[in-house]
């Protein structure tokens, strides 16, 4: 019996972005380009791809889910948001929000993903597989109640934890994200919310520009549950790992949670277009290995990645299949052909006395004594 379960849905990779060159809207001096929105489906086909080739699907439980209902996305999101949305994909695709493009059908793709991460979240408490991956597309972590963002048309975690809620499986709950941009839309969710523990590991700036300081401690109702790690550009793997071990591992510790949830980002790995913090497959790899360990001794090895940005569409896979070999313990391994070269070449790799002293101020500002 496998213990880790990866879900997927061809229709999440049809998810189609307008007409954008990287983060820009293509339009006067702006060329269009093949590619376009930097949310490709490749880099999610490439990481399902890749797990296909290298044989480690045997070593996991592979499923699908039916769509997040009206009910599930009427707990987190607004009425008025969520009929606007429906609108816009009715009338063949547009764009709300911020850099959220999408064709006709989005909503539905939408619930897609949502259900993807839903099920995940849902089977993992109930006991029934024992960690999970949900490869959601598109992603969730920026959008708020009522605000598309980032790519982000749904809150894919907060729709799955409000569903594991409502069925009473789980009561305090963690949301790990380790995605390179802040997690602003799951934030701002829980922001009064004392059962669950926000916590973003982030490049300092990056994506919003106005929020993930670490001063943003949580609402009136919830002092302490939300924790900011903002990390400087050139950060790299030391750097991550650092405040990995020192900030997030201690947080979770303190806060005991029932059920951890990853908002699992590849994009602050060294090639991707969107940051520059310089991370490796082995950052994640280690990463994972540590919450896993979390995991067990907090909650009963309970955890549920969901995966969120990633934008190289050659290391993506890498990374992913570096972080499913942890999390199933399947002795199927790729090696990274470019690991050798990012760890020679990236600052990170010496982790200097700039990183590491952001890192100390950090510690002394977020753990307590
Ligand atoms: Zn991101």
């Amino acid at each position: 019996m496998p213990r880790t379960a990866l879900y997927w849905d061809e229709r999440c990779f049809w998810h189609a972005g307008a007409h954008y060159a990287g983060t820009l809207p293509v339009g006067g001096f702006v060329q269009p380009q093949p590619d376009g929105l930097p949310d490709s489906p490749e880099t999610k086909r490439r990481f399902l791809n890749l797990c296909h080739v290298s044989g480690i699907v045997a070593d996991l439980s592979l499923r699908g889910a039916g769509p997040a209902t009206d009910t599930d996305l009427a707990r987190v999101h607004t009425a008025d948001y969520l009929s606007e949305f429906k609108r816009v994909s009715d009338a063949g695709g547009g764009e709300i929000g911020l850099r959220t493009p999408f064709g006709p059908g989005g909503y539905e793709i939408a619930k897609h993903s949502a259900g993807l991460a839903k099920a995940a979240i849902l089977d993992v408490a109930r006991g029934d597989i024992q960690n999970a991956y949900a490869l959601s597309r598109p992603p969730g972590h920026h959008c708020t109640a009522d605000w598309a963002n980032g790519f982000c048309l749904l809150n894919n975690i907060a729709i799955g934890i409000e569903a594991a809620r409502a069925e009473g499986l789980a009561q305090r709950i963690a949301v790990v994200d380790w995605d390179v941009h802040h997690g602003n839309g799951t934030e701002a969710i829980f922001w009064n919310d004392p059962d669950v523990l926000t916590v973003s590991l982030h490049q300092e700036r990056n994506y919003p520009l106005d929020t993930g300081a670490p001063d943003a401690t949580g609402g009136p109702n919830a002092p302490g549950t939300n924790v900011n790690i903002p990390l400087p550009q050139g950060s790299g793997h030391a750097a991550i790992l650092d405040a990995f071990d020192r900030i997030v591992l201690p947080r979770l510790a303190t806060f005991k949670p029932d059920l951890i949830i990853v908002a699992c980002g590849f994009d602050a790995a060294a090639p991707d277009p969107l940051s520059a913090t310089l991370a490796t497959s082995e950052t994640f790899r280690l990463m994972t290995h540590g919450i896993m360990g979390a995991a067990d001794s907090l909650c009963g090895g309970k955890l549920v990645l969901v995966h969120e940005g990633g934008y190289s569409e050659v290391y993506v896979p890498f990374c992913g299949h570096a972080t499913l070999e942890e999390l199933s313990g399947s002795r199927v391994h790729v090696p990274d052909p470019i690991l050798a070269t990012y760890t020679a070449r990236q600052p990170g790799a010496r982790f200097d006395a700039f990183a590491k002293g952001w890192v100390d101020d950090l510690v002394a500002k977020l753990v307590p004594e």
